[in-house]
């Protein structure tokens, strides 16, 4: 079991902000295949594929294609570009490389933005194949869905203005307003846990616009997440205090698919390889550190 930690030292900044943009502006050239840094092909799709006794897998040799439920909003994870409509992510790319593991090239996929407070009930109601978007492996949602992974660990932390020394905790919050997303784990966390005043949005974005315009003092989600929202704006945000939980990232797929979990846990296990690069190219330049977890 380990945390992952970030340094948010002075040094980060602009070269995170500059190595983030770029990844922003890259985007892989041949379709299907997920590129390095160096423009290489991290994965190839998958050929005659057969996975027995899965529906979800039934369900997309059917249709030709896969609906990956994603975050659009979260810089380095789950993000897509307004103007060009292009996704880029640590997350983005973990689904784009277990399609091509199931034979689902770029053109064969179709993403989904999903909010935190819907992804259980779209993967109840079938309407997408599997969900990838810091979605944390928690007992409650396992009772009504199933989980790979876990592929990543982080923790929940505090977002502030650059300026604010006022909090360097969770227990600093009384007497403030933090933002948290619906049907989130911190959300919930921060509510029962902490003192002070909640406020909460459907998005992470929404509660930075806040933020900025002063009129809630922080922000509290998972530190992977703030650290990407950082490196874009290191001027006027910053992370503060230590994490105070353990968030373990799995991918959503629907419950009593074993097969699916099988397969998804498989490819991590043999692909640290790929797992490593991911992490290089979207997580490290926002000053993450970690290293992959075992599956469980
Ligand atoms: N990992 C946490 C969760 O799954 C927070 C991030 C999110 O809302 O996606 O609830």
């Amino acid at each position: 079991m380990r945390k992952s930690r970030i340094f948010t030292g002075a040094g980060i900044g602009l070269t995170a902000l500059l190595a983030l943009t770029a990844y922003n502006s890259g985007s892989p050239t041949d379709p299907g295949a997920g590129e390095g840094d160096g423009g290489d092909a991290l994965w190839e799709v998958a050929t005659d594929v057969q996975l027995e006794g899965s529906p979800t897998f039934d369900r997309m040799s059917e249709a030709g294609e896969v609906v990956i439920g994603v975050k659009a909003d979260q810089p380095g994870l789950g993000y897509e570009d307004p103007v060009t409509g292009e996704r880029t992510g640590f997350d983005v790319d973990i689904a784009r490389w277990i399609a091509a593991s199931l034979g689902f090239g770029e053109d064969q996929i179709q993403f989904e933005t999903i909010p935190s407070a819907n992804r259980e009930q779209e993967l109840i109601n079938g309407n997408i194949d599997y969900y990838v978007g810091t979605y944390s492996m928690t007992p409650a949602r396992d009772e009504v869905i199933d989980f790979a992974g876990p592929y990543f660990i982080t923790g929940q932390g505090l977002l502030v203005a650059a300026d604010d020394d006022s909090i360097n905790g969770p227990e600093d919050l009384e007497g403030k307003v933090t933002c948290s997303v619906t049907g989130s784990t911190p959300l919930q966390r921060i509510r029962e846990e902490y003192s002070g005043e909640v406020t909460e949005r459907q998005t992470y974005s929404e509660c930075v616009e806040q933020l900025k315009a002063g009129q809630v003092d922080a922000i509290t989600t998972d530190e992977a997440i703030l650290a990407g929202y950082v490196a874009l704006e290191p001027e006027e945000l910053k992370l503060t205090g230590e994490i105070f939980s353990e968030e373990r990232y799995g991918v959503g797929i629907a419950d009593g698919d074993t097969a699916l979990k099988d397969h998804i846990n498989s490819l991590f296990t043999e692909g640290g390889d790929v797992w490593n690069a991911l992490f290089e190219k979207h997580l490290a330049p926002a000053g993450v550190e970690a290293t992959q977890p075992a599956v469980d």
